[in-house]
């Protein structure tokens, strides 16, 4: 067995059905995107394979379901270390398809196999409910069961993780899955079920399907007995989900776009936000939707704190993810560098100044140089729109209450920074600024043991935490007549 290795060693060129690795003859190639060359291939898949991929998971799940928590929980702690021990091959294959840094790949592989962890240990803490009585004779009991089959969908900055924080509640639940993942990423996706196919979740209970993404889609939202749709991606696709899933009422979890603000009082620990920003910023080259996207400075100490930015900025180094040092790797595809080069174009021409960066980068098409923008003002798209790409903007603010009104000015609402010492500052922040998660002198905040999720048009629930079983639980209420 392969247990260090290469991106080889655990990549996979069929789609996971029934418990059989499957293709039909009609494939899609994968790339890298550090050096745009073909890494693979996966099925081209449908609506028939789609189906057959629902009925084995709901067929699967009868059994899965009534085994007791204590059974679920040892097979997704066996995920969780196998995924730990191949934790370098996965990490390689991670980077090759998605181009991230080897050590956030790495990082990324950790994180998603502490989903199984922790949502093993919470499979048993499914607790129901005994309510007293309302009439003499009457006795209320609240079950906590599982939604069904859930059909997931999930992005390519995140290959594990976005999968992982759905797949292992689910499962922990008794629910069974069928798993569209990015075409972009499809290898991580792959691995991951041949590695709980190992680790003995039942055959059928866990598919991956991969092909055209709009006619699995439709088959999810159609499908009588997917119960629910859980997906993370883009504001534009959950809102196409959300319609589709009216006609049968499925529930819904929906992980869309963010817009952070990262906002820097006068107070601060000026060293402290820096590399906060950086880390918020800069990570997986600025493709996270928790990524600061809008910085927000106070006015006296703007000068020092653009000054310290662009010294660690211009510390970043840019390459390819493979090669050890390297902070910064492309961009997914040239379309999100385009969007970065707008970005920057919009508000130069309205003004900004380009700081440091705001050019491709000498490594390939799809590199763009790190990039930090100063005099930036509202009305820029910049602040509007989610620059998914290595850009940070730079606007002066005067008084608290303008912070926190420009930090609301937007239609997303999943993650916000700040940083401050004053307690009633803090406070006064946090209260006010809508957004599911705050980061108050952090730059990093995801782990598996809180909720990830966000208001307004960045979605609905939260996924992670004691929360994030929930959202694959329906409560059954009993009333019972005692006579
Ligand atoms: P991103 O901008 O992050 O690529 P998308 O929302 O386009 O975000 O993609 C996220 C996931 O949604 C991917 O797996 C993609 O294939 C899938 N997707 C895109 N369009 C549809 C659709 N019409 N129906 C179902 N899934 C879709």
């Amino acid at each position: 067995k392969n247990v260090v290795g290469k991106g080889n060693d655990v990549k996979r060129e069929q789609c996971f059905i029934a418990g059989n690795w499957v293709s039909n003859g009609e494939w899609v190639s994968v790339d890298n995107p550090a050096t745009g060359a073909i890494i693979g291939r996966i099925p081209s898949l449908g609506r028939p394979e789609t189906r057959k991929a629902i009925e084995a998971s709901a067929q699967a799940m009868q059994d899965w379901a009534a085994r007791p928590a204590n059974a679920r929980a040892v097979i997704l702690q066996r995920i969780a270390s196998l995924m730990e021990q191949r934790s370098d091959a996965l990490a390689a294959l991670l980077t090759e398809e998605q181009g991230k840094p080897l050590a956030e790949a790495r990082g990324e592989i950790a994180y998603a196999a502490s989903f199984f962890q922790w949502f093993g240990e919470e499979a048993k803490r499914a607790y129901g409910e005994v309510i007293p009585g309302h009439m003499a004779d009457k006795r209320l009991f609240v079950l906590k069961q599982p939604v069904g089959v859930v059909a997931a969908i999930t992005p390519w900055n995140f290959p594990a993780a976005m999968i992982t924080r759905k797949l292992a509640p689910a499962l922990a639940a008794g629910c069974g899955m069928v798993l569209k993942p990015s075409e972009l990423t499809p290898f991580t996706a792959l691995a991951i079920a041949g590695i709980a196919d190992e680790a003995g979740v039942p055959k059928g209970l866990f598919n991956v399907v991969t092909g055209d993404a709009a006619e699995i889609g439709a088959e999810f939202l159609e499908n009588p007995a997917v119960r629910k749709i859980s997906f993370t991606g883009s504001t534009a696709v959950g809102r196409l989900l959300m319609q589709g899933a009216a006609s049968s009422i499925k529930k819904l979890s929906l992980e869309l776009g963010g817009n952070a603000p990262f906002i820097v009082f006068d107070d601060a620990d000026l060293d402290a936000a820096v590399e906060g920003a950086i880390q918020s910023k800069y990570r997986n080259a600025g493709q996270t939707c928790v990524c600061a996207n809008r910085f927000y400075i106070q006015s006296g100490i703007y000068d020092a704190f653009v000054e310290k930015m662009a010294a660690a900025v211009s510390r970043l180094r840019v390459g390819n993810g493979a090669d050890p040092g390297t902070d910064i790797g492309p961009l997914i595809d040239e379309r999100a560098v385009a969007k970065v080069k707008r970005h920057i174009d919009d508000a130069a021409g309205k003004g900004a100044r380009i700081v440091l960066g705001g050019t491709g980068a000498p490594q390939g098409p799809r590199f763009f140089t790190p990039t930090l923008l100063r005099d930036v003002k509202p009305g820029m798209d910049v602040l509007r729109e989610e620059t998914f790409g290595p850009l940070a903007p730079l606007v002066k603010f005067d008084a608290d209450a303008d912070a926190i009104a420009m930090a609301n000015d937007s239609e997303f609402g999943l993650a916000a920074y700040f940083y401050a010492r004053d307690i009633n500052r803090i406070w006064r922040a946090a209260e006010g600024i809508e957004s599911g998660i705050i980061g108050i002198n952090t730059g990093l905040i995801s782990t598996e043991v809180a909720p990830f999720g966000g208001v307004k048009q960045s979605g609905i629930g939260r996924e992670g935490s004691r929360h994030g079983l929930d959202e694959y639980l329906e409560l059954k209420y009993l009333c019972l007549s005692v006579a």
